[in-house]
């Protein structure tokens, strides 16, 4: 990581007036320059979405900030003849970005297809692992496979320097018996798609960043990216972003922290009717902890979860089962608060145990953190979605919708990160209740060109919420300082 200012970016900014710093000089200079909505065009003949932001005059620059576009004007980038000021007004980076990804339409919407059409579990995503891994290295990405001793974990990397390092992750895992009910085939090519754009732009304008595409594999079950925390992937990227495809749009998920228990009770079997006395019964003490559980549920605050199976409920009717497994997850708003609930259910646990005289063995998987959604990131996509006319409901309902869980909340804790939710069945930004996530409408949904477009549009926001990283060290040091404030409260 690092907070230097590329070398690129040849005027410091302190030399500009305090309070336009306070301010943000790059935003100051976007409001002014790009007052006009872009224009979205929808073409008939496929998923293609072009989006066209017309110049606005720099003529209508209010005489207060008249020394700082001179002062910008001076700002050149390295082997480029352009001011930095001149390329915002005319939009360069978000027409590159947009090119970039409008470019590559096609062939992305082939690799979600083929994603889609051959869902693999967690761990096991070795088409999907070769599908993307081949295509970015076809398109000039430097491709690591089979990444941090993961099978089926990728990092791609692109850029002439690590200044500033944007890392964007790529989940491809689908669910048993529903396939890609989750749309990871979108998550796959939003961060594909994102990933290129930022190439493109640092590519072309020479500027002293790298973009790290991160193949996170298993989110559905064992969380590949607690793996790839554990063995450093992240240690050197500024932030991290993941975009995931719903049925609304939340820019402010609040996705619960999780953790899962395998739970094995052992008895004594004996013959059902011959000799039952002799049977120490392991279904008896999976039914109390069962049914227990569901008691407590009165007593626990509507913000918590503890939902479970029985596995394994015995073999035979006429045998006293000696080994039941049951599989059960708790769940609440903050990491902080796990700790307590599991407390709660290994009571029970163990009391049905007792109760019966059967012996336990409780399994804790590692657990999934919260999402911390960094303010300054989010407000940035937030901009861009609003430009491609995308309105959100207040932070605070988008609060207070309770998601699942995910893996992404564990990396948002190591680096700053955003996980924003966009729609996959409209792009007006209303709630569709016709097909939740998890459910085999969703996977339907998540075929059809509509969601395609919605991938790509979202997509293009987040590399422009990583081209403002790069282009703008008081962002970025925003950025972090508000993650570094964040900690103190995980
Ligand atoms: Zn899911
Ligand atoms: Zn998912």
């Amino acid at each position: 990581m690092s907070s230097e200012k590329p070398a690129s970016f040849q005027s410091s900014s302190s030399q500009l007036p305090a309070t336009v710093q306070d301010a943000g000089c790059l935003d100051i200079f976007k409001g002014i320059f790009r007052s006009t909505k872009p224009q979205e065009t929808y073409s008939e003949k496929g998923p293609e979405m072009t989006s066209t932001h017309p110049s606005s005059s720099s003529s209508t620059l209010p005489p207060a900030y008249e020394s700082l576009r001179q002062e910008m004007s001076q700002l050149t980038f390295n082997g480029q003849g352009d001011k930095l000021s001149e390329l915002w007004e005319r939009d360069e980076f978000i027409k590159t970005v947009h090119q970039a990804i409008d470019n590559v339409s096609a062939e992305l919407r082939d690799v979600s297809m083929k994603l889609h059409e051959n869902p693999e579990l967690g761990y096991k995503e070795y088409k999907a692992h070769a599908l993307l891994t081949d295509y970015l290295e076809r398109k000039g990405f430097q491709v690591q496979r089979k990444a941090h001793t993961l099978d089926t974990a990728f990092v791609a990397r692109a850029g002439n320097s690590n200044k500033v390092t944007i890392g964007i992750c790529s989940e491809y895992d689908a669910l048993p018996g529903i396939g890609h009910a989750c749309g990871h085939n979108l998550i796959a090519i939003s961060g594909v798609a994102t990933a290129i754009a930022l190439k493109t732009v640092i590519e072309k304008f020479n500027l002293q960043a790298e973009v790290k595409l991160f193949g996170t594999p298993a989110e559905e079950t064992s969380g590949g990216k607690i793996d790839m925390i554990n063995q450093g992937a992240f240690k050197d990227v500024d932030i991290c972003m993941l975009l995931h495809g719903a049925n609304l749009d939340v820019i402010y998920p609040t996705y619960l922290a999780l953790q899962s228990v395998e739970v094995e009770y052992f008895g004594k079997a004996s013959h059902a009717s011959a000799s039952p006395w002799e049977g120490i019964n392991a279904l008896d003490a999976a039914i109390m902890a069962y049914t227990n559980i569901g008691l407590m549920r009165q007593q626990l605050h509507p913000s918590l979860r503890v939902h479970g199976i029985i596995k394994d409920g015995g073999k035979a009717a006429n045998i006293i089962p000696d080994y039941t497994r049951l599989s059960y997850s708790v769940r609440a708003p903050k990491y902080s608060q796990i700790d307590v609930l599991k407390k709660r259910v290994e009571r029970i646990f163990k009391g049905a145990a007792t109760a019966t005289g059967c012996t336990v063995k409780l399994t804790w998987a590692a657990p999934y953190k919260d999402i911390v959604t960094n303010d300054a990131l989010t407000r940035k996509f937030e901009h861009y979605m609003n430009a491609e006319g995308l309105h959100y409901p207040s932070k605070q309902e988008q609060l207070s919708k309770l998601l699942g869980s995910t893996d992404m909340g564990n990396l948002t804790h190591e680096v700053p990160g955003i996980h924003p939710m966009f729609n996959i069945l409209n792009l007006r930004g209303e709630e569709d209740l016709s097909a939740g996530m998890h459910t085999k409408a969703f996977a339907q949904a998540a075929t059809q060109p509509l969601a395609h477009v919605a991938t790509l549009r979202a997509s293009k926001c987040l590399a422009m919420t990583g081209v403002e990283c790069i282009l703008d060290p008081e962002f970025l040091r925003s950025v972090k300082h508000e993650f570094e404030a964040a900690k103190k409260t995980f």
